[in-house]
Formats: structure tokens, C-alpha cells, sequence
């Protein structure tokens, strides 16, 4: 048995409809429940499925008035709108009809008539989203309009439980946010690094292909496995291509994104998703601040730099560039 200052104290809750981890590395249930408590508090404003959401009121008010938020919660879609608005960003706050309409995830799916599709599109202008800095009020142009911020609320929600943490005195732990990974400095006993589990696509839930290192440092994974349907043997994933209305195509399975803030990580692995392997790659040489790594169909593993990463390959069907 390890000595009691040697422990991990892991607590676990299922929170946002994803089981929620942290780890610590001594038995504070008040740290634990204080960081649960954040995530509940923030899930309920910006969830588009409860009353309490701040969210729900703008989507509810479309076409009709502008809806006064908090200041963070401003912050957040001014942020999610500015990097919609990208030359050929994938990446669209507005696309909430078409996530409402695909239902990708819940039961009874089908697949959207292309004029059901065309219909939805014009819902979905991120240049209709219109925000007052001054009343810190937002507006959707359209009725029928929906902001959808399912891509990002995990990514900014386990930087909050890091503030939280650091405001606490706790300068190492882990939080697994329905795999969106957080870590705080790095283990306090045992390895120096954390090691974090790439996802093997279509896999069991726990079968990984490697494993990445880091220390203080956000890993976000966004796969095209997490929730989809199958109709006639081809797959309906939950990343849709703003531009079509479809789920987004191409040779990728997943992306992973290594940064500091959990929120970049959520912001690029759809800005990378939609760019495709080669476009990426080429967009990463210029923003060292981000790093990735691809899972292809071809079950190639390939890794943009590893500056703030180690990345060790475990399954050898798989075959690392
Ligand atoms: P998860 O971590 O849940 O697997 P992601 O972080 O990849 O998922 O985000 C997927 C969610 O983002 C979808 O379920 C939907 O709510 C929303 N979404 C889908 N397509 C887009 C898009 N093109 N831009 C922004 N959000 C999207
Ligand atoms: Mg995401």
C-alpha cells in the first residue's frame, strides 16, 4: 500500500451528460465539491436545455428583442462569433437549427431532406448574431434562429474549474471534463507528466492507440466516433459543415489539440476538423502556440510538433507520421 501522502484522490460526478473526473493528490471533498458545484452553475448558463439558461432566453427571443447576459457569458459568444466569422472557419456559434434538426446522438435519427437542409441554412448567419457591448445584450436577427455553444461550454467551463482550483491553493490536479483534459502543473508524486489516453475511433470506451505527456496543459479531443448514427452503412456524425449543412467529411477520425487553455483546444479541434490533414498542418506551422494530433481512416497517427507534448504510439496497427 502507498503511504497516505502518496494517494490520488479521484471524485467523479456525471454532470452535462458527461462523467465528470478530477483528481487530486490529497482528500479535499470541499475543493471537490466546490469545483462540481462551478460546473453545475455555469452548465446551467449555457445549456440550450434548461430554464436557468441565459442562452435559451436570447435563443427564445429571435426575430423579437435583444436579451441582456452576463458578462461572461457575452464574452464567451463574442468570442465563439469572432471565430465564426474566419475566412472559412468551420467553426459557426448559429448552427443550432441544424444540430436541433439532426438530433445526432439521440434516438430516432434520420437524415434531413436537402430542402429541409437549404431551409435551416439561412438560420445559421453568424452575422445575425448581434451584440451590444454597451447594454451587454444580445440579439438573433432571424426568428427560428438558435446559438449552440455545445462545441465550446466544456473547453471554457474547465478553464473556470482551473481558476477555481488555483483560487483554492491547488496547484496539481486533473480534470476530465466528458474528455475534455485539464491538468494543473503536474503530478505531485510518481510520474513527472501526466499521461493522457488517445482514443482509439470505434473503439471500447477505455481502448487507446497511445499516449500523450504533459504537464499543465489542455488536451482536447474531438472525434467523429463520440456520437453519430448509421443509416445504410454510411455514418451521420455531431460535427456539421456549416457551409452544407451536412456532417463534415473528410479523412479525419479525430483531432486532438494540445494548448494551454481548454478553450483554444475546443475552438480548433473544429476549426482543424474542417480544414482537413494537409491545410492544417500548414495552418499549425503558424501558431505555435497550438499543437495536434490526427487520426485518420488510413489509421494513421499524424502529429503536428511536439513542443509541449510527448506522444508514445501503443498500437502498432495503427502507423505514426
Ligand atoms: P464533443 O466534445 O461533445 O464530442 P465537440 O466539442 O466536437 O463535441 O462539439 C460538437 C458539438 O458542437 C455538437 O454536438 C453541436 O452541438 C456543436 N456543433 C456541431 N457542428 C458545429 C460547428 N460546425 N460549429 C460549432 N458547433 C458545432
Ligand atoms: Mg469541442
Amino acid at each position: 500500500m502507498m503511504p497516505a501522502e502518496q494517494r490520488v484522490y479521484s471524485y467523479s460526478a456525471v454532470l452535462m451528460g458527461s462523467p465528470i473526473l478530477l483528481k487530486l493528490f490529497e482528500d479535499d471533498q470541499h475543493a471537490a465539491a466546490a469545483v462540481f458545484r462551478l460546473i453545475k452553475q455555469q452548465e446551467n448558463l449555457l445549456t440550450v436545455n434548461r430554464a436557468q439558461s441565459q442562452l435559451m432566453a436570447v435563443n427564445h427571443a429571435a426575430g423579437l428583442h435583444p436579451v441582456v447576459v452576463s458578462q461572461s457569458v457575452f464574452d464567451l459568444i463574442k468570442q465563439a462569433k469572432a471565430v465564426s466569422l474566419l475566412a472559412d472557419s468551420c467553426f459557426n456559434l448559429a448552427i443550432g437549427p441544424l444540430v436541433k434538426r439532426w438530433k445526432i446522438g439521440f434516438s430516432g435519427n434520420t437524415v434531413p431532406s436537402a430542402s429541409e437542409i437549404q431551409s435551416l441554412l439561412p438560420l445559421t448567419r453568424p452575422e445575425h448574431v448581434i451584440l451590444d457591448p454597451q447594454t451587454c445584450s444580445v440579439f438573433l436577427q432571424q426568428p427560428g434562429m438558435e446559438i449552440d455553444l455545445g462545441a465550446i461550454a466544456k473547453g471554457y467551463i474547465a478553464d473556470r474549474v482551473r481558476d477555481e482550483l488555483h483560487r483554492l491553493g491547488i496547484n496539481h490536479a486533473l480534470i476530465n471534463l466528458g474528455g475534455n483534459v485539464l491538468t494543473v502543473g503536474a503530478p505531485l508524486h510518481g510520474a513527472t507528466s501526466w499521461a493522457i489516453g488517445l482514443k482509439r475511433p470505434f473503439g471500447e470506451t477505455d481502448a487507446t492507440i497511445g499516449v500523450i505527456d504533459v504537464v499543465a496543459k489542455s488536451v482536447v479531443t474531438s472525434g467523429v466516433y463520440e456520437r453519430y448514427f448509421e443509416i445504410d452503412g454510411k455514418i451521420y456524425h455531431h460535427i456539421l459543415d456549416p457551409k452544407t449543412g451536412y456532417p463534415l467529411d473528410n479523412e479525419i477520425l479525430s483531432v486532438t489539440v494540445i494548448s494551454d487553455d481548454s478553450i483554444d483546444g475546443d475552438i480548433y479541434t473544429t476549426l482543424l476538423y474542417g480544414m482537413g490533414v494537409e491545410k492544417a498542418l500548414n495552418y499549425l506551422a503558424t501558431i505555435p502556440h497550438i499543437e495536434a494530433i490526427f487520426v485518420t481512416k488510413h489509421r494513421q497517427i499524424i502529429l503536428s510538433s511536439q513542443r509541449q507534448f510527448k506522444f508514445t504510439l501503443q498500437d502498432d496497427s495503427y502507423q505514426q507520421l
